[in-house]
């Protein structure tokens, strides 16, 4: 059933025909009373669930960051399921525990990254970004966070981050659940070309000390979620260490780019962080959940969470328990499945595919470039492509005219493309990052596109 649907997910439309409530519908409001045949059990998957999701599997999926569960990372998610194994401790699985620091080594290595960095796997960027900030706000010498708490301490100054407006919402998220206050947030401006202004960082950050808060660290994001523009990274780690703040960098999707040397460059200074995230699960072909924390001190994060209770204490010396290392006890041996990614490709074959993403991403510009009535309006430095449909008499005009476009190329089946909003303006953003993805399905998206404006435009 696996080979089956990798091989034929492409002919399905990749949005499924399906209204809000139509999947509940079908199934039985109780559970059986009695155990049913694995054959029932996987008719009705088949009639019920597999066309009714949204297939991020497909070629077509162009929206948001397009992913792949790969062949190997499938048989290792497989294999996982089987071993069953809880990486909470060492002891509890030494394998899970070992293959894990070794494969993020792996990936720290590929990246370019100093040997400082440790890594370890996390479900999401959002977990891990939230981890890098407690482990932030743990640095702070003299607040003792962790045992006297936030709350009821009038001395404590207004702690604060600082995020370019372009910023991930996990960001602001995080910050939520760490008690620091959304308001203790800075939106830093972004230049025309959607990076944060530094300018506009050291400001933010000498106001905020005149007014008695305490500047306390600073989210850049490698790869943004709208235009995958990148911060300039080695000056805010100037400013970072001049002013010492904890700089934590996002890379969530582009970090899988920093393994081709060529595109490494983009990265600079990112070396000099405290934490950085990346998600293999965006783009290094491994199936979702799977997020890798690189702490350049990782006693650090260590010290804001470890908390052994008897039942837990181990003997093993000089041993990794991942249980230490964030608020989750229990944890899945995620490393499995990237490991089988990493090695069935080698890095060489990762760095082809994720080159092989930017070019078809470029040639996409091209053909949009060629084109009168549409432009691409932000810089592409890797595999997403943000571009407009130039029409209508005025900008509202021509947001409701893109909006429209964009549900009538998505109600066709064949692409899924999605929008975001770009200096107020509603902007479609196409990201290549499956696989299965060809130039072939590339160009049948902007014929869709272009057939579906001529249309829309008599
Ligand atoms: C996707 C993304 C995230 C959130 O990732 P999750 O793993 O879904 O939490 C955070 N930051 C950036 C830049 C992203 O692109």
């Amino acid at each position: 059933m696996v080979a089956d649907y990798l091989q034929d997910v492409g002919k399905y439309p990749v949005l499924p025909k399906v209204q809000p409530g139509e999947v509940a519908s079908m199934l039985p409001g109780m559970a059986p009373r009695q155990g049913e045949s694995l054959d029932r059990i996987l008719d009705d998957y088949a009639r019920i669930i597999e066309p009714n999701v949204t297939h991020w599997n497909h070629p077509g999926f162009l929206g948001y960051f397009s992913i792949t569960g790969s062949g190997p990372g499938i048989l290792g998610e497989a294999l996982s399921a089987a071993l069953n194994v809880n990486a909470m401790l060492w002891r509890t699985s030494p394998a899970a525990t070992e293959l894990e620091e070794r494969v993020c080594d792996w990936l720290r290595q590929m990246l370019g990254l100093p040997e400082i960095f440790r890594g370890h796997i996390n479900d999401t960027a959002s977990v891990s970004t939230m981890l890098a900030l407690a482990a932030a706000r743990h640095a702070q010498p003299d607040l003792d966070i962790r045992e006297l708490g936030l709350a009821g301490r009038p001395e404590i100054p207004e702690l604060v981050v600082y995020i370019s407006d372009q910023a991930h919402s996990s960001c602001d998220k995080a910050v939520m659940t760490l008690g620091l206050g959304l308001r203790q947030v800075r939106r830093i401006v972004s230049d025309e070309q959607f990076r944060m202004r530094l300018d506009s960082l050291a400001e933010a950050v000498e106001a905020d000390r005149r007014a008695g808060r305490r500047p306390m660290a600073v989210v850049a994001t490698a790869g943004t979620t709208s235009t995958t523009s990148v911060d300039p990274m080695d000056r805010i780690a100037e400013l970072c260490q001049r002013e010492g703040l904890w700089l934590h960098v996002d890379a969530a999707y582009a970090g899988s780019a920093a393994i081709c040397p060529e595109l490494r460059g983009q990265f600079s200074g990112w070396e000099r962080a405290d934490s950085i995230v990346f998600n293999p699960h965006k783009w290094l072909f491994t199936p979702i959940d799977c997020s890798v924390l690189l702490m350049r001190d990782v006693d650090t994060l260590k010290s804001a969470f470890s908390l052994v209770p008897d039942y837990l204490k181990t003997d093993e010396e000089g041993v990794t328990n991942l249980m230490d290392l964030g608020v989750q006890l229990g944890r899945r041996f995620r490393s499995l499945k990237l490991w089988m990614v990493i090695r069935a490709f080698g890095v060489e074959g990762l760095q082809d595919r994720i080159r092989e993403h930017c070019r078809m991403a470029r040639d996409l510009v091209s053909l949009i470039d060629q084109d009168p009535d549409f432009a691409v309006v932000a810089p592409v430095p890797f595999s997403v492509v943000c571009f407009r449909w130039i029409a209508g008499d005025s900008p509202e005009q021509q947001d409701s005219l893109n909006e429209v476009l964009l549900n009538e190329v998505n109600a066709q089946g064949p692409v899924f493309v999605t929008s975001t909003v770009l200096k107020g303006r509603y902007t479609l953003h196409l990201a290549i990052g499956n696989l299965k993805t060809t130039e072939q399905h590339i160009q049948e998206a902007w014929q869709i596109v272009r057939t579906t404006a001529d249309r829309l435009s008599t």
